[in-house]
């Protein structure tokens, strides 16, 4: 058996239809439009990546986007006051913080001083709670990515077995709600259960998979249920190529469904950031 494909960009290409043509229907009513500011402290190569494409999303749906980049040397205090600029702007729509940040600046400090309205990253302490408590705010666009896909293959969660792998803020632990939210049993796994030796045991019971960690062909192909669906968010450069964290040829022998990296989640993250900026426009007006 060979996996189907779960292409990213083509269901990143669907749901962007769909956005932009509200971003019309929102101009018309309004007679004003969703804008961005994305802030960086300093300019980093691998960071320049994601804001070209972010842009360049944006401007293709309509939605204004504007960076500002401050100076290195830049305090905890000087961004969060420039946070609270932007929080006060009635134009601005949605706040993206750049990373990495300086050492001396605390990005989950940083986080909870951008307004949760405009909070289109989904990690103020606000939205968070709210997929705690099963009330779709804004969900961090990388774990709602990866949500999108396992939900493009129409596969029942109720009851599955999920095991994720990768306990960070921006996808493990969100994605956990998320798939909680949906009655999936779920497993999250992380660096002691790698050190424990236990992967694999997890791994074999996964009927939907997620691999979050960034360590190129940590998950053996193996390893895999017939039958799972496999999200890979993992994204390491090996021999100058973009590969994730799961053996992709072997994986996709077993797995019913699998994410291509790169083209799987990576397509869909920026996508789910334009939809949450979206849906803050919406509520700001009450549409
Ligand atoms: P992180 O570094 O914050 O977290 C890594 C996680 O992996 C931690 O939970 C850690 O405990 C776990 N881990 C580390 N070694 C392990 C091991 N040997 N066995 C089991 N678990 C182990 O990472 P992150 O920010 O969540 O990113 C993870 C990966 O996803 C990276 O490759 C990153 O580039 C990628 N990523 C992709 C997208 C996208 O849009 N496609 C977005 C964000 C992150």
């Amino acid at each position: 058996m060979s996996a189907k494909l779960l292409e990213g960009k083509i269901i990143a290409g669907r749901i962007k239809e769909g956005l932009k043509k509200d971003v019309e229907t929102m101009k018309q009513k309004t007679g004003s439009g969703p804008r961005l500011v994305s802030i960086q402290v300093g300019e980093n190569a691998a960071s320049a990546v994601y804001i070209k494409s972010q842009a360049k999303t944006a401007e293709n749906l309509g939605i204004e986007y504007e960076l500002k980049t401050l100076a290195p040397s830049t305090t905890q205090d000087g961004l969060t006051r420039e946070i609270e600029t932007m929080n006060g702007n009635k134009k601005v729509t949605g706040i993206i913080i750049q990373l990495p940040l300086p050492k001396n600046i605390d990005h989950k400090a940083v986080m909870s001083s951008v307004l949760p309205e405009k909070d289109i990253e989904g990690m103020h302490p606000a939205n968070l709670g709210r997929m705690l408590l099963g009330n779709a705010g804004l969900i961090p666009c990388t774990a709602r990515a990866a949500m999108e896909l396992i939900e493009s293959t129409g596969v029942k969660l109720y009851g599955k077995e999920a095991v994720i792998i990768g306990h960070s803020e921006i996808v493990g632990k969100p994605l956990s709600l998320l798939l909680l939210n949906k009655f999936a049993t779920t497993t999250v796994c992380h660096i002691a259960t790698g050190e424990r030796g236990i992967l694999p045991e997890h791994v074999k019971r996964a009927e939907i998979l997620v691999v979050a960690v960034g360590k190129a062909g940590l998950v053996k192909g193996e390893w895999i249920k017939p039958g799972a669906v496999v999200i890979d968010v993992g994204i390491n450069r090996v021999d100058g190529k973009l590969v994730g964290d799961v053996e992709f040829e072997k994986a996709k022998e077993k797995a019913s469904f699998i994410t291509p990296v790169p083209g799987g989640v990576g397509p869909l993250t920026v996508t789910m950031l334009m939809r949450n900026t979206v849906k803050a426009f919406k509520t700001e007006h009450g549409l």
